[in-house]
């Protein structure tokens, strides 16, 4: 019995353990939360593939783990740079966006001091509600682990589903070791195939597929690189103060209690913040080697724009593009020995790990989860087990929902939402006590598919 499970442990969900170990060192032993949170990865990882040297942060280090929830706490990222004792050699570098593999350091350091919570290596694959005096009281979490098929039962009042982000893909394309998604760039490039040709294809023109252009142009000197998409140019990313607080906690506020129209013209207004959008700094350097190279005469990078790629085909040793110049309408067919997809991602959709409880959850008109201002799903009367969807929720929370810059707060909110319930709730009239407890309870019968 726990009274917490959170499903991932990536960023959102350490903010929300650190929020936990915080509140129950401040209080008695027996108001202590039980939590657990489970992670399918063998060990902590966040976006490994894209750690490229260089790579910075695309928000400021005090929208870290703890910061905005909590100044003091000593899981912020200057504390682990205090730990470090590179605290006084940051300060000098005077920046607020630290490279990404020192932000993906402070996760780890962070994560590693919550190695009691957490178990790695655990796929959850269900979640099923169990009915006591007839309403659902709790959720049977479900996992595998190591890869085996033996499964594994916990059971919660609350379960906070923080699964993140999942690649997007074109239509119909077949992943092969010529033809991949970016967010397995360092992977796939330790352990490339013979390059008869010496050309990578890159599609895509947000952030994710400049840094690629850039690496794959730094790395193999000798390799032709072919940036390839439909808008004219790199459009930069708008970090500019006013429209930075589209990632304010309060935002959510009014967005969330906006109209539907509101919200969608909105994020249309800012979807240069993060969609589709490149760091300056990126675009000049892009800039600056593709016309020093017109100088020189020799060209190896090289940018199709207003091009649409319309189909792949797979050649013994690379794959054939056909490629369609929108502005004409010509095909232009060009063969490469590697096609890295930087085609974006979107958020992974809990419903897939809502497995058995899917049935109990409400959706809207569009099919999507309803998502309560707390992150809690909205649920059919007679339940009072609350399952949490942080990370998956842009079009009822706003633009930051996937992203670093509200979760130290959003982790209190969370907590707070929790509590609060089990306040109104516990003791919950007549529940059973202890280990034998969960014997007492039934599962429900998993759900028609
Ligand atoms: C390359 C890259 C760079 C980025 N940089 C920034 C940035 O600079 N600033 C910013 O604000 N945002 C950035 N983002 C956005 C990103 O979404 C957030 O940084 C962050 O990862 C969100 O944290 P999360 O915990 O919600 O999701 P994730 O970090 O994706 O973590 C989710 C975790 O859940 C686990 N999981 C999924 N399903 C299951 C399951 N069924 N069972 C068990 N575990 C499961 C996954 O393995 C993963 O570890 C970046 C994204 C990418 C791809």
């Amino acid at each position: 019995m726990h009274d917490i499970i959170g499903v991932g442990f990536g960023p959102s969900n350490i903010a929300l353990a650190i929020a936990i170990e915080e509140h129950n060192s401040s209080v008695s032993a027996g108001a202590a939360l039980r939590a657990v949170f489970l992670e399918r990865q063998a060990r902590f990882g966040w976006h490994r593939g894209m750690l490229i040297d260089g790579a910075t942060m695309q928000v400021s280090f005090l929208k870290d783990l703890v910061t905005l929830r909590n100044p003091s706490s000593s899981f912020s990222f200057l504390s682990y740079l205090h730990s470090r004792n590179r605290l006084v050699d940051f300060i000098n570098h005077k920046t607020m966006f630290p490279l990404r593999a020192e932000f993906h350091a402070y996760l780890e350091w962070a994560a590693g001091r919550l190695s009691d919570v957490v178990e790695y290596g655990a796929e959850v694959v269900d979640l099923r509600p169990v009915v006591h005096n007839g309403e659902i009281a709790y959720i049977d979490v479900i996992s595998r682990h190591g890869g085996s098929s033996e499964e594994i039962v916990r059971r919660a009042r609350n379960v906070v589903v923080a699964a993140g982000l999942e690649p997007r893909l074109p239509d119909g394309i077949q992943i092969d070791e010529r033809t991949w998604h970016n967010h397995e760039l360092l992977h796939r490039l330790g352990q490339l195939p013979a390059m008869p040709r010496g050309r990578f294809v890159v599609l895509g023109a947000g952030q994710s597929a400049a840094e690629v252009t850039e690496h794959l142009h730094t790395r193999f000197p000798q390799a032709e690189v072919y940036s390839i998409f439909a808008r004219y140019g790199f459009s930069p990313a708008d970090n500019s103060g006013f429209v930075n607080q589209i990632f304010d906690p309060v935002a959510v506020d009014e967005f969330y209690h906006a109209p539907d129209s509101v919200r969608a013209m909105l994020i249309g207004y800012h979807r240069g913040t993060n969609y589709s959008a490149v760091d300056m700094d990126l675009i000049d350097e892009l800039y600056r080697r593709t016309y020093q190279e017109k100088v020189q005469g020799i060209r190896r990078l090289h940018f199709l724009r207003a091009s649409r790629v319309e189909s792949f085909e797979r050649l013994p040793d690379g794959v054939r593009l056909n490629i369609r110049a929108l502005s004409t309408g010509e095909i232009h067919v060009l063969d490469t020995d590697t096609v890295v997809l930087a085609t974006g991602y979107h958020a992974r959709d809990p419903r897939r790990v809502l497995g058995g409880l899917a049935d109990s959850c409400l959706t809207q008109d569009d099919g999507r989860l309803q998502v309560r201002r707390d992150y809690s799903v909205e649920t059919i009367p007679g339940t009072t087990a609350n399952v949490y969807v942080p990370g998956a929720s842009e079009y009822a929370h706003g633009i930051s929902s996937s992203l670093l810059s509200n979760i130290s707060v959003r982790a209190g909110e969370i907590l707070a939402s929790i509590r609060g319930r089990q306040e109104m709730e516990a003791p919950l009239a007549g529940a059973p006590a202890g280990p034998e407890a969960a014997d007492a309870l039934t599962p429900q019968a998993p759900p028609r598919s």
